[in-house]
């Protein structure tokens, strides 16, 4: 069925709901909510439905469907379960060209109701024509967490400009550009950081020194540890809005599979040891694209502000005028803690957890050695592989126990993670055994040892000799229950 699309203007105008139940009463709040004239016929109504009659927000028309009730409707929606009825609501309405909705049957309808993306005053409407609604639906969930809520109000604060950009720009490709840089820019970006005055400021002042010319930005996003599914929407957005992304070695393919296919992608990747490119040369290339008018997508492993230097670059842009957006990420500790089944705190094991760092002589002379070795808290060390010998020694030296379980988790959250279990005193021996590599985050504390038994993602922990925490409530055995479903579904599929 091939459908024209028409966006409906029912302010003042009147429409008849038929059938008073649950159903009916979705339609009436959505007829409502673009100011329709609505009555309803039904012998009853919902709760809902009845408040809105005593209200006066619509009309009730009580009893059977009687075809007088179509008299002056422009629309008409049956939504009752009576199949045979809504045939017969369809068949008058069609008699007297009114055009009707019928709740779940495609074939009787005259007109249909789109899924709605709803960023008023702009609305974005899908149809399948009825043929797979399903699919309408799985694609408006799509466009619902690209879009930013703030488009409703970048589209009405574009309005009221619109009739002096036209005077001030009479050529349409200016005019294009200069769109181009409202909806992509700094006035967006105000927007989507709930700051509409300066958001009016900016787009005047772009409006007054507009000979077109659009403004470049920077937007630090956090990538995560590596699964696509740990990003955020925010993260999305902007990876689908980006000219350029400059991105660490870190950041997952699939995840930059996600971004915008005519992005530029340039990988500015630093590994301990062989620096590639410098700060200073990252700096640079920053600025370089922004000053070009590009959207930049500043693309970190994790989250920016955690051992990612996004302070410094923020500082720099901030230094160089450069209009600036946070997009946090899930940073490693916590990825790798949640996918190797380690909480890192624990009523019974660990009240605090610190993140550190342990990659060069500098950061263990600054450590505070007696603080880290103390119990119950968790010590979560980034770029530590090529250090964990100090690290285990110190340790040791300042008190902690050399039973302290760890867990070593390498490439946390990706296909290929691996996590090593043990004690402190086993660690250096353990990690060389397996000859585990760069990205690996170390995991320090009694909370490491639940490895053992909460691991739920990929292969299970290597080297766990450790024994088990007390447990507070009796063994559960996930992996059993898991097979023991999964044999169930099969003997279910089976039959
Ligand atoms: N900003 C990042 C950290 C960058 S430092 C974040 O918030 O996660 C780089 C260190 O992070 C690596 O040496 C490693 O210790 C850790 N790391 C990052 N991704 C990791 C992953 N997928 N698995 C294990 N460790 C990871």
């Amino acid at each position: 069925m091939k459908l024209y699309p028409l966006f409906a203007d029912l302010s003042q105008r009147a429409v008849l709901v038929v059938g008073g139940g649950a159903v009916a009463e979705r339609k009436v709040a959505a007829l409502l909510g673009a100011g329709a004239q609505v009555t309803v016929n039904a012998p009853a109504l919902t709760v809902q439905l009845q408040r809105w009659v005593a209200q006066g927000r619509i009309a009730y028309r009580p009893g059977a469907f009687c075809e007088d009730a179509l008299e002056r409707a422009w629309l008409v929606v049956a939504a009752t379960s009576d199949h045979v009825l809504n045939r017969e609501v369809a068949t008058l309405a069609d008699h007297r060209q009114i055009f009707v909705n019928v709740v779940d049957d495609a074939a009787l309808c005259s007109f249909h109701v789109p899924a709605v993306i709803d960023r008023a005053p702009l609305t974005i409407a899908i149809s399948s024509g009825g043929e797979a609604p399903m699919l309408a639906r799985l694609l408006r969930e799509r466009l619902e967490t690209l879009l930013d809520h703030s488009l409703g109000a970048l589209a009405t604060l574009t309005a009221g400009l619109r009739l002096r950009i036209r005077a001030r720009l009479p050529q349409m490709a200016a005019r294009r550009r200069f769109y181009e840089s409202l909806f992509g820019g700094p006035v967006a970006m105000l927007l989507r950081q709930g700051r509409p005055d300066e958001a009016h400021a900016a787009a005047e002042h772009a409006l007054a020194s507009a000979a077109g010319a659009a403004t470049g930005s920077v937007v630090l996003v956090g990538a995560g540890p590596g699964d696509p599914g740990l990003l955020t929407l925010r993260a999305l957005r902007a990876l689908n809005e980006a000219d350029v992304i400059l991105h660490d070695r870190l950041v997952s393919a699939e995840v930059l599979e996600l971004a915008r296919r005519d992005a530029e992608r340039i990988e500015v990747g630093k590994q301990a040891g062989h620096h590639r490119i410098t700060q200073d040369g990252i700096h640079a290339l920053l600025l370089e694209h922004a000053r070009a008018g590009r959207r930049v997508v500043r693309l970190k492993g994790g989250d920016p502000f955690v051992f990612g230097r996004g302070g410094e670059e923020l500082e720099f842009l901030r230094a160089h005028g450069i209009p600036y957006e946070v997009v946090p990420g899930i940073t490693a500790a916590l990825a790798c803690a949640a996918y190797a089944g380690v909480p890192l705190t624990h009523r019974d094991h660990a009240q605090s957890v610190r993140f550190i760092t342990a990659h060069c002589q500098a950061s263990h002379d600054t450590l505070d050695w007696a603080a880290l070795a103390q119990e119950r808290q968790t010590l979560a060390v980034y770029m530590g592989v090529a250090e964990l010998g100090l690290l285990q020694q110190k340790l040791i030296a300042h008190g902690r126990a050399p039973t302290t379980p760890f867990a070593l988790v390498e490439n946390g959250s990706r296909p290929q993670q691996r996590v090593v279990c043990g004690t402190l005193a086993q660690l250096t021996q353990r990690a060389a055994t397996h000859a585990v590599q760069s990205p690996a985050l170390l995991i320090v504390g009694e909370v490491a040892a639940l490895a053992t038994s909460l691991a739920w993602f990929g292969a299970p922990p290597l080297g766990a000799s450790v024994h088990p925490l007390p447990r507070a409530r009796p063994e559960r055995k996930p992996r059993a229950a898991a097979r023991a479903a999964d044999e169930l579904l099969g003997a279910i599929h089976r039959a």
